[in-house]
């Protein structure tokens, strides 16, 4: 801890976003960047803590996680940034992390929810610091392929190219086995490629990292579905074992009256094309849903749904309202979410702030439920009618919305998205490999064993622990890849 009053003296700050109107002319990552004065000075704020809350993970025995689930060395890593000693900055930050150009941009942070500062004062900038240290690294060429010094002769297939497929990858490479990584998609990253926006994540910096893992020796296959272009029991004859990464890629559906109508389409439908025709095309091809010149009406206010606003904001749209059942989140930490939880509060993300700078207010509306999709003479959505609901709970206990008489209203809507969330991993690879599937049709493979019944076969990120992040996706990407290490070798010297 270099300078004991940095708390004291220094206020949070951030790098700040570009400006939200000019933003939407483009495609490129809103955040700006940030002096590097200015960043040692927001490292200097860290305290050092002697029980440093920011980097426990899910040990702390509460109802919510608490603090970084891979265990950055954030308070090391916030000194080292501090007395710029940037390389020896990034040594630490990579010793638990193998992608923080990517969680350096699109964490939610629970680190920060959980930073001791943040009981009395705006947290430490930890998520911000992370970002700088791995960028410089980038800029100064201290990224480098690092293939192994000798190889095992073990061979892996990997089959999904998500955060927890890649960091699996990387980690098995590490070790000496030769890893094959199988992705259906036409280019690998998952979610990282073909969910986040690019103005989130820009894809170069996913394909940075690929690039860097074939290098280092990993092999990539796109565009094999195992289960329809390869069976899935040849995997088991041709390799010694195989990690499934599939993510949980069903979605939530809404089978209201109106579901089959034009232009009522699932958030992944619009997102994933409109990133594909992006980087084949810069949208020249046309192969994506425009929401130009429409009323659009995105149904969820997660993250996938403020996703949907910034990108249909991006293709010029008439409108776009946010529609969610749930009441919204408090201003500030309720008592039932103390510190260290991760402070479940209001947010007002980059597509929010997008819709209140063109169109003048937020656009988000909670506590209301859709009852049908109306149509026109074609066959084509143009309305939604809606209800406002307030919850209650049944005689078992449980919460149900029950409909506000006289509340019923229709809202105009050429587009609709679906951004409710996700129901599991698809069923083809599990049903030929016989994997057995959890209460909530996630595959069945314990945490931190990551072993399902099959021998040989393990299974890791969002496929197995259901819809979560990218953190949790590479936290359980090295855990699996450290217990395949030790079903070859029967001893494993992975870090988790
Ligand atoms: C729109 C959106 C925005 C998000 N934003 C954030 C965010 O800002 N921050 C954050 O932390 N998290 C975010 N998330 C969540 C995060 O992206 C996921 O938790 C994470 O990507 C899960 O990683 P994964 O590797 O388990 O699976 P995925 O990233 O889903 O990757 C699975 C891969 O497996 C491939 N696959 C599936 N079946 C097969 C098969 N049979 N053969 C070959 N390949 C197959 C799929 O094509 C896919 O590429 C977001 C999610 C969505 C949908
Ligand atoms: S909890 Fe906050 S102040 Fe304490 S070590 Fe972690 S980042 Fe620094």
């Amino acid at each position: 801890m270099g300078n004991p009053n940095g708390f004291l003296e220094i206020e949070r700050s951030l790098p700040g976003d570009r400006d939200p109107i000019e933003r939407l002319e483009d495609w490129k990552e809103v955040h700006l960047e940030m002096p590097e004065g200015d960043t040692q000075a927001q490292a200097s704020r860290c305290m050092d803590c002697g029980t440093p809350f920011c980097h426990a993970g899910d040990s702390v025995h509460l109802t919510s996680i608490a603090g970084c689930p891979i265990n950055n060395l954030i308070p090391e890593w916030n000194d080292l940034v501090y007395r710029g000693r940037w390389k020896e900055a990034l040594d630490r930050l990579l010793k638990t992390n193998n992608f923080p150009e990517f969680t350096g941009r699109v964490c939610p942070a629970p680190c920060e929810g959980s930073c001791v500062l943040g009981i009395n004062a705006p947290p430490v900038a930890i998520k911000h610091n992370e970002v700088s240290i791995i960028d410089r690294a980038f800029e100064m060429g201290w990224v480098k392929p690092e293939p192994p010094a000798k190889r095992t002769g073990k061979t892996v297939a990997v089959v999904g190219s998500g955060p927890a497929g890649l960091a699996c990858a990387a980690q098995l490479n590490k070790a000496g086995h030769l890893v094959t990584v199988y992705e259906r998609a036409d280019r690998a990253g998952g979610l990282l490629m073909y969910g986040i926006p690019n103005m989130k994540l820009e894809k170069e910096v996913v394909e940075r990292r690929v690039n860097l893992l074939a290098e280092e020796g990993v092999e990539f296959v796109c565009n094999v579905e195992i289960g329809n272009d390869i069976p899935a029991s040849r995997l088991r004859d041709d390799y010694d074992a195989v990690v499934i990464c599939t993510g949980a890629t069903v979605p939530r559906d809404l089978p209201v009256e109106g579901r089959s109508l034009k232009g009522v389409h699932f958030a992944m439908e619009y997102l994933g094309a409109n990133t594909k025709s992006l980087l084949d095309s810069e949208h020249w091809d046309g192969n994506y849903i425009s929401a130009a010149g429409k009323n659009v009406v995105v149904i969820g206010g997660g993250d996938t749904g403020t996703d949907c606003v910034g990108t249909a904001l991006r293709h010029a749209c008439k409108d776009v309202r946010q529609l969610e059942i749930m009441p919204g989140p408090s201003e500030g930490r309720m008592a039932s979410n103390p510190w260290p939880q991760y402070p479940r509060v209001l947010k007002t993300d980059y597509g929010q702030q997008e819709a209140i700078a063109k169109q003048g207010e937020d656009p988000r509306t909670y506590l209301v439920m859709t009852k049908k999709f109306i149509g026109d003479e074609k066959g084509q959505v143009k309305a939604l009618q809606v209800v406002d609901v307030e919850w209650e709970r049944n005689p078992e206990g449980r919460p149900v919305p029950s409909e506000v008489p006289g509340s019923e209203r229709e809202i105009p809507a050429d587009l609709v998205l679906l951004a409710m969330g996700f129901l599991g991993p698809e069923g083809g690879i599990l049903d030929q490999l016989g994997v057995d599937k959890d209460a909530r049709s996630n595959v069945k493979a314990d945490y931190g064993k990551y072993a399902t019944n099959i021998d040989g076969v393990f299974a890791a990120g969002d496929a197995r622990r259901g819809q979560s992040l990218i953190v949790w996706a590479i936290n359980e990407g090295r855990g699996a890849a450290r217990a395949v290490d030790k079903h070859l070798m029967g001893v494993s010297y992975l870090p988790l």
